[in-house]
């Protein structure tokens, strides 16, 4: 038996036209599964498509806006009439602003809650009766550092990704009688371009990551593909609910 084998699975990934995204995505397609990639650039799909077709794989974009409710029920049904079935979601659209609390507008909490939360939220739901139908699934959602640590300038993304976790807790206890496995991920520093903007914005972020990081480098897209693959397959049919560190160490050293 392959634990990792996921052929003839169909998995929709949302921001999985770059970044970590598209890392999770190269993992779960290298075992087998149907991917189905979701963002708002088109441009950036074709690159992102190119490359999973590179390595043999059957990929597919749909244009996705996840802050909205209609676009996240749009994308799942979606993928569901085009393949049959939905059996992996990987909820990792994300977006940041970098502000005191006391800067922040109304709107821009709202968007990065939208972004980074409520999106996940409405995409499970939609996913759920999918699973439900296909005997059982498995939820992947991106938290991240900011779900362990606060910074100054993180208050609408820690609250965000603290979230993610507890939204992961909530669902994988609802669900486990369907046999869907609900997981976090919480990567620490990867190169993206969220992050090129985060070392714009951040003074010292890049020399200080290093450092802290036993690992002594930022982590790349690629860090991201194993975990993705593991949570995503029958390996990990008895793990839910969890919140796995995919970070050089960064969160366990002083
Ligand atoms: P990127 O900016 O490279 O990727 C973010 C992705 O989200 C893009 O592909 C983007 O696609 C998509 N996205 C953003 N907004 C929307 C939207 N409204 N609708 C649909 N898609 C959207 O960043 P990362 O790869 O770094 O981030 C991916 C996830 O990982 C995020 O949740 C982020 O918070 C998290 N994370 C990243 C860390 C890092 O160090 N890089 C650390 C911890 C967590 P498009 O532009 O086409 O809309």
């Amino acid at each position: 038996m392959n634990m990792f084998d996921l052929k003839g699975k169909v998995a929709v990934i949302t921001g999985g036209n770059g970044g970590i995204g598209l890392g999770m995505a190269r993992g779960i397609a290298s075992c087998g599964a149907s991917i189905v990639i979701a963002g708002r650039d088109e441009q950036k799909a074709a690159t992102a498509l190119q490359a999973l077709h590179d390595m043999g794989a059957d990929a597919s974009f749909i244009v996705a806006d996840v802050t909205k409710k209609a676009d996240c029920l749009a994308l799942i049904a979606s993928a569901a009439r085009v393949h049959g079935r939905v059996d992996i979601l990987v909820n990792n659209a994300g977006t940041s602003v970098r502000k005191m609390p006391q800067d922040l507008s109304e709107d821009e909490w709202h968007h990065v809650l939208d972004t980074n939360l409520t999106s996940a939220f409405f995409c499970s739901q939609a996913a759920y009766p999918e699973m439900v139908k296909a005997g059982g699934g498995k939820m992947i959602n991106i938290g991240s550092m900011m779900s362990l640590f606060g910074a100054p300038y993180a208050t609408a993304y820690a609250s965000s990704k603290g979230g993610i976790v507890q939204m992961t807790r909530a669902m994988a206890t609802a669900w486990a009688k369907d046999n869907i496995q609900v997981n976090a991920v919480l990567p620490g520093w990867i190169d993206t371009d969220l992050t090129k903007r985060a070392r714009q914005q951040v003074q010292g972020l890049h020399d200080s990551v290093e450092k802290r990081t036993p690992h002594g480098r930022w982590g790349t897209a690629d860090d991201m593909a194993g975990v993705a693959a593991f949570l995503a397959s029958p390996a990990s049919d008895f793990i839910t609910g969890t919140a796995i560190p995919v970070d050089g160490g960064f969160s366990i050293a002083m």
